[in-house]
């Protein structure tokens, strides 16, 4: 349709001048990675808070790396396959849970503003078939999101759940889901939230968060649904298929430059 072809053209447009800045990027992170590493490599006396923390730094850099990897991929156009492995969603919810939290637990700064974590995580461990940086971005961005649209407090959910096949679909789907209470969305902006640089933050927004999620969803083969009202909130939910018992056990990595999972 039309509105593809726009939203591919606007991709386009976007990956190229993202190509443009991944080189700075790396300059940037790659000492930061070298610092973080030596760190936890050679002081021993490391405090287990100060050793979580860089952890969670290095987890922070390695995803930008691999960000960057991809925004070149997209430059080159180049139609790779997804270096595939089998990602356990709960354990995604627990890592973003540790990197976001300072945006949303309690603190001083923002006193009376109180966002309760909510986390709703399927008992069976659902596992989907995909990139584990590329959907750890994604959650990470879909939190920050609700985060931003609960000024004054609220309650963020983070849902994983497993669906049996439904009308029209072929498979049994496994969820993943972000939910908020907060300001919600019109319908002109829920329409437009997945473009690029389409933003209702002004000055503190990008408008690339959204439009990040879809690329990674679309990557993914997931359906992307966003449900919000205003003044109620809004849920982003991703449904991926379940993958087969045996999937993706010895999937071929795509890109020999990207670092093997953790
Ligand atoms: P940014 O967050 O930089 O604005 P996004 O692409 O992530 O970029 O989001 C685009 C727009 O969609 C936001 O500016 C906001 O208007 C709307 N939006 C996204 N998530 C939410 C949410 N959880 N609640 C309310 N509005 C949202």
């Amino acid at each position: 349709t039309q509105q593809a072809i726009l939203q591919q053209e606007r991709l386009r447009a976007l990956g190229q001048m993202a190509s443009g800045i991944a080189h700075d990027i790396n300059n940037a992170i790659s000492p930061a990675m070298l610092y973080t590493e030596s760190l936890l490599e050679r002081e021993p006396g490391l405090s287990p808070t100060a050793r979580r923390a860089l952890e969670n730094i290095a987890r922070a850099i390695d995803d930008v790396a691999a960000t960057v990897a991809r925004m070149r991929e997209f430059y080159r156009q180049r139609e790779t396959g997804l270096a595939l492995t089998q990602v356990r969603l709960n354990e995604l919810v627990r890592q973003v849970v540790e990197l976001t939290r300072a945006r949303w637990s309690d603190m001083p700064l923002q006193r009376g503003t109180v966002i309760r974590l909510r986390t709703e995580l399927a008992a069976d461990d659902p596992v989907v078939l995909g990139t584990d940086n590329e959907l750890r971005e994604a959650l990470i961005n879909l939190v920050f999101n609700a985060v931003d649209a609960m000024p004054d407090g609220g309650t963020l959910t983070i849902r994983t759940g497993r669906r049996p096949e439904g009308p029209g679909e072929s498979g049994p789907s496994v969820l993943l889901e972000v939910a908020d209470d907060g300001l919600g969305m019109d319908e002109a902006t829920r329409r437009r939230c997945l473009e690029p640089f389409f933003t209702t933050k002004g000055e503190r927004g990008t408008g690339l968060g959204l439009a990040m999620v879809y690329g990674i969803a679309q990557r993914h083969g997931a359906d992307l649904e966003v449900r919000s009202a205003p003044e109620q909130g809004t849920s982003v939910s991703l449904r991926f298929a379940a993958p087969m018992p045996d999937e993706g056990v010895a999937a071929p990595r795509a890109d020999p430059d990207e670092k093997p999972p953790p």
